[in-house]
């Protein structure tokens, strides 16, 4: 019998361990961990499951060069692909991203048809829009991950500034995950009093620039390779918000059809993930300069897009 839900990671590499270490953490499911470096996932799944008698989880771990183990997961997320380098955009990672991207899932979505898809590699929302049109998943189970990273980035130098617990702190972040992301300083909130009655605009936006390059912050201090902690949280929150019906809203990459003014694409709004994936798109109220930097990040995913001909 199977008690506890499965979770299969295609990519296990620095962000795919992370999502497979916090998730066993916090007991959500069993994990597979799927790469194409032969004993690497076995590796790290057989070391993750010795951790357990430590911090107390039972779920069990799988490390496989094939999908043979991943039939029927209830959710798959796939960080396969390239890490940007110092210099590079995640844009530059298109190409190849894609290839693999694609590859993936033909093989996942074979396997699990009934799965959630959580999108990790880059550049993100382009990717997203790959694996939901690759899958022929309905749009509610292909869902990319980058608001909440994004979002927990600001949250992070707001608590910082104000020397507040984080735990205070809620922001959210629109757009496209990319250098043309929409930090909405309006809707961040310490402990329900809006960041504008508490920081000056300079300090705002100081916030607002370190967050839309917090990812190449960290590329350029790692050399080899982004960030991987935060974001493996990130996805984790995800995957607790779904396997827990949580109906938790929570900024994500979804398909937006004639939301916020923009039809056919994978942006990053607002949305409700529950057991059944994105249930609900979160429409919120945009000032004009709000809206024509939306449109603007939008725009820079749908070229994207276009360039995969798909
Ligand atoms: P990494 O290099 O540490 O891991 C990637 C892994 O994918 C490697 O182990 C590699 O062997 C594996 N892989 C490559 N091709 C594969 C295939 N065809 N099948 C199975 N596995 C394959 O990189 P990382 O730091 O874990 O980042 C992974 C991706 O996630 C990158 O594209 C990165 O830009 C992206 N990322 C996105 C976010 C976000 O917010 N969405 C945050 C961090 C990283």
């Amino acid at each position: 019998m199977r008690m506890r839900p499965k979770v299969s990671v295609v990519g296990a590499g620095n962000v795919g361990a992370s999502v497979a270490q916090y998730t066993v953490e916090k007991e959500l499911a069993d994990v597979v961990l799927v790469d194409i470096i032969k004993g690497l996932p076995h590796g790290k799944a057989l070391d993750l499951l010795h951790a357990g008698p430590i911090h107390g989880y039972d779920s069990q771990l799988i490390g496989s060069n094939d999908y043979g183990p991943t039939g029927e997961s209830d959710i798959v997320v796939i960080t396969a692909g390239l890490a940007r380098k110092p210099g590079m955009s995640r844009d530059d990672l298109l190409f190849k991203n894609a290839e693999i991207m694609g590859a993936v899932v033909d093989q996942v979505a074979a396997r699990s048809p009934s799965a959630i898809l959580i999108v990790v590699a880059n550049p993100l929302d382009a990717m997203t829009y790959l694996a939901w049109k690759k899958s022929g998943f309905p749009t509610e189970r292909v869902v990319g991950m980058a608001g909440i990273l994004d979002s927990a980035r600001f949250r992070t130098f707001v608590a910082l500034e104000l020397g507040v617990s984080v735990e205070n702190v809620s922001a959210f972040v629109l757009g496209g995950h990319g250098d043309t992301m929409v930090p909405l300083p309006r809707y961040c909130t310490v402990a329900g009093i809006p960041i504008t009655e508490l920081l000056s605009k300079e300090q705002i936006d100081a916030i607002v620039d370190r967050t839309r390059h917090g990812g190449a912050e960290i590329v350029n201090l790692l050399k080899a390779g982004g960030a991987y902690y935060a974001p493996g949280a990130a996805v984790t929150e995800m995957i607790e918000a779904i396997l827990k019906n949580k109906k938790k809203i929570l900024p994500c990459a979804t398909y937006l059809n004639g939301e916020y003014g923009i039809k056919g694409l994978y942006v990053g709004v607002p949305v409700k993930l529950g057991r059944g994936g994105v249930e609900q798109v979160i429409e919120v109220k945009l000032r004009p300069e709000e809206q024509a930097a939306f449109e603007k990040s939008a725009e820079s995913v749908r070229e994207l897009v276009k360039k995969l001909k798909l």
